[in-house]
């Protein structure tokens, strides 16, 4: 069986080819600057397979259209590709972000989906317009593979409405669907289910705070397998800091800046989304650099350093009074896998809370799971690499099913 996974942004594709029979990644890419004056194409073949190879190519992709195009050329050519033609695909899987109060499980993909895809548009305009491109031009391509949403949204369904609703006035919700709905849910998904198999324990019976923190950064409270809470939103913006994006603040200081500054709704969007977070704090949003430049005496970058963890922190203890006995902390994405500062900053002083790091086994970057807790620890501290195209890969396979 082999599915190719698809996660179509506004001006990027990823794609992967897995063969799930073996679990291996056949082949994986990247299309970037669509739309564009020039593009690029990078992809590689993974070793193991029966043809290796590696190719990259400076293109211009006036759109997803070409895009998906050259993709499939590339995926199925003689010298490129691993596989002879796309009719080897026996499915597709897309990464769609927002399934919205309507779609909220992956699902076969038909006009009905497509149509309930585009309806939810409002709720994530800089994504799902993206993402649908993608489902339309897969769909063109590929006409007679079943095609599967996987949708951001999809773990944090089973949050109560206590955590998913916001104190405003009820009729927001009912017409406007306002509500909290989370984001990074294959990812959280995925790292609680690879915690449940490392803890011995069965995927309903972990308690867990996971922790995907990346560019991009969000938490979710896990009890009994299920989440119950996650610190984005309605949108990403909230929550945790993250690179460029503010997470949590006053609400009442969008005005204030529109007041005061003048500045107009877009605008006020603009700063929050694209120039807070730890670059609004130092001018950067690497944690590689910011560590770098607050080594050197940078004292913005320590400060948005200490920043980031203090947020990660309360997060911590706000969830764990949710969750109830904690299993585990679970960390993921490009920060969380291999930053040992953020991890050891983020742990330390919770020994009150059961929570002790060992220095030692959270030394480096971590390719593969480990676990990081000191002996004694009550609860157990993972990092786990985060594989949202596996998960998407599974999750595709188990509709067929
Ligand atoms: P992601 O969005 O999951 O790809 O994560 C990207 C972020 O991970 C980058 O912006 C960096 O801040 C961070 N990152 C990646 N590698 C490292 C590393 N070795 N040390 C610290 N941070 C890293």
């Amino acid at each position: 069986m082999k599915i190719f996974v698809v996660n179509s942004g506004s001006s990027s594709l990823k794609y992967q080819l897995l063969d799930m029979d073996s679990g291996v990644v056949m082949t994986t890419g990247l299309v970037e600057r669509i739309g564009d004056a020039m593009g690029k194409v990078s992809q590689k073949s993974w070793p193991g397979t029966e043809r290796e190879a590696e190719v990259e190519r400076e293109v211009a992709f006036p759109d997803h259209r070409a895009a998906m195009h050259t993709v499939v050329e590339l995926v199925t050519g003689a010298d490129t590709g691993v596989i002879a033609s796309s009719a080897e695909i026996d499915a597709i899987g897309h990464r769609v972000v927002q399934g919205g109060e309507t779609l909220f499980k992956s699902t076969l993909i038909d006009d009905d989906v497509v149509e309930k895809i585009r309806e939810n548009c409002h709720l994530s305009p800089l994504h799902n317009p993206a993402n649908l491109v993608g489902i339309e031009v897969a769909r063109e391509l590929f006409a007679g593979v079943p095609q599967v949403a996987v949708f951001d949204t999809e773990f944090h369904q089973t949050m109560p409405a206590e955590a998913f609703m916001y104190p405003i006035p009820y009729e927001l919700y009912e017409e406007l669907k306002i509500r909290r709905y989370g984001f990074h849910g294959t990812s959280h998904r995925y790292v609680a289910q690879q915690a449940a198999a490392m803890l011995g324990k069965a995927e309903d019976d972990v308690n867990l705070v996971t922790l995907h923190l990346g560019n991009g950064c969000s938490m979710a409270a896990v009890r009994g397998g299920k989440c119950i809470d996650t610190s984005m939103g309605l949108t990403p913006l909230a929550g945790v800091m993250m690179g460029t994006r503010s997470g949590d603040i006053d609400p009442a200081i969008l005005p204030f800046l529109m007041k005061e500054k003048g500045l107009s709704m877009d605008e006020v969007d603009s700063i929050l989304n694209k120039q807070s977070g730890l670059k609004g704090i130092c001018g950067m949003n690497d944690m590689r650099d910011i560590h770098a430049a607050a080594e050197k005496g940078d004292k913005k970058a320590a400060l948005a350093v200490d920043m980031f963890v203090y947020r990660i922190k309360k997060y911590i203890g706000a969830y764990y009074a949710v969750t109830g006995p904690l299993d585990a902390l679970v960390f993921t994405a490009g920060i969380g896998e291999n930053d040992e500062i953020v991890r050891a900053r983020v742990c330390a002083n919770l020994e009150h809370l059961g929570i002790s790091i060992d220095p030692a086994r959270n030394a480096g970057r971590k390719k593969v799971a480990t676990a990081v807790q000191a002996d004694g620890s009550k609860v157990a501290i993972l990092v786990i690499p985060t594989n949202e195209e596996l998960a998407i890969a599974k999750a595709t396979l188990s509709v067929l099913k």
